[in-house]
């Protein structure tokens, strides 16, 4: 017993000093009090998938990770969009939900904000306009907020959602 505390005494502390939080994390706390300023309570977010590949949902599905916790941040999804500030829409829009996203953005509540993920939201991407895709998403409903990228990062994104809320309440 005495030999083993003579060791831990003569080693000492071994182990590696933490790692400094992640720039990521840094934006993260400033978006919380963005967040908090502009709207005061919780936003909630209504997620369409109008013909995306799924890259941007995986991207989307991170923020609600322990690393970006967008609930920790007074975010949360939504079933339904009578329940929603906002939504966020990924993919070209394709020809079979052209009707059901124009149906959604008119079920949404005030202020009723349109964020278009990734290229394909922004301009059709790699699928573009053809016999079975609109394109970009602000051919079928008014966009507030073009988010870019292949797709976009989820700190792209919640930057992209603070800008929709700052460019329609006001700062
Ligand atoms: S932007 Fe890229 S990742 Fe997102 S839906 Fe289009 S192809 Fe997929």
């Amino acid at each position: 017993m005495l030999r083993t505390l003579f060791r831990i005494v003569r080693t000492g502390v071994v182990s590696e000093p933490a790692p400094p939080p992640a720039q990521a994390l840094r934006q993260r706390e400033a978006l919380q009090q963005d967040i908090l300023r502009i709207m005061g309570r919780a936003l909630c977010i209504r997620h369409v998938d109008a013909g995306s590949c799924n890259g941007c949902e995986l991207e989307i599905h991170a923020l609600n990770n322990p690393r970006y916790n967008i609930e920790g941040l007074g975010i949360k999804f939504v079933a339904s969009p009578r329940h929603a500030d906002m939504l966020l829409v990924t993919g070209p829009v394709s020809v079979h939900m052209e009707v059901a996203l124009k149906r959604t953005y008119e079920a949404t509540a005030d202020p009723k904000l349109v964020i278009a993920i990734g290229d394909c939201g922004a301009d059709g991407g790699v699928f573009g306009e053809c016999y079975a895709s609109r394109g970009r998403i602000a051919n079928v409903i008014p966009v507030d907020v073009v988010v870019p990228g292949c797709p976009p990062t989820p700190t792209a994104i919640l930057q992209g959602i603070i800008t929709a809320i700052t460019a329609r309440v006001g700062d």
